[in-house]
């Protein structure tokens, strides 16, 4: 077992910016079948509930985005991912805010993550790497949503 090496500090500013994640899986079509290839991982902060706040260049934002992008960057390192996958992106979307409708139309700054599967891998490892995922990022306290 590896030691997390994100400290308390990142867990007590994934509940102040109130981060959470969402997962997208990525289907391609082969052969005329539907084949899971991957998916995205986005993780989603924000530090304020004024809905009116939209500004790219806000500094809280740019802290929020680079505790999400702290986090982004670990989780390759804590989990068996560089045995799994293919290609490891991460986007983090700089100087961009998104409206969430699921939040009120709050603007959030949000980090997504693209693991694409390397094939070669058993048929169970999916849902292996996503339990991965699961168990990484409810260390750090952030919950799916
Ligand atoms: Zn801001």
């Amino acid at each position: 077992m590896t030691t997390s090496a994100l400290n308390s500090q990142v867990q007590s500013l994934v509940a102040e910016y109130s981060v959470f994640w969402q997962f997208w899986p990525q289907f391609e079509q082969i052969h005329g079948e539907r084949r899971l290839v991957g998916f995205e991982v986005e993780l989603i902060g924000f530090h304020t509930s004024d809905l009116n706040h939209l500004d790219p260049a806000c500094p809280a934002c740019r802290h929020v985005r680079s505790v999400l992008l702290a986090i982004a960057l670990a989780m390759p390192r804590e989990t068996s991912f560089r045995r799994n996958y293919l290609t490891y992106n991460i986007d983090s979307h700089s100087n961009s805010i998104v409206c969430l409708p699921a939040l009120g139309n709050r603007s959030a700054v949000w980090v997504s993550i693209y693991v694409f599967l390397n094939r070669a891998n058993g048929q169970s490892f999916e849902t292996d790497l996503l339990n991965e995922v699961k168990t990484f990022l409810n260390r750090c306290g952030i919950h799916q949503r």
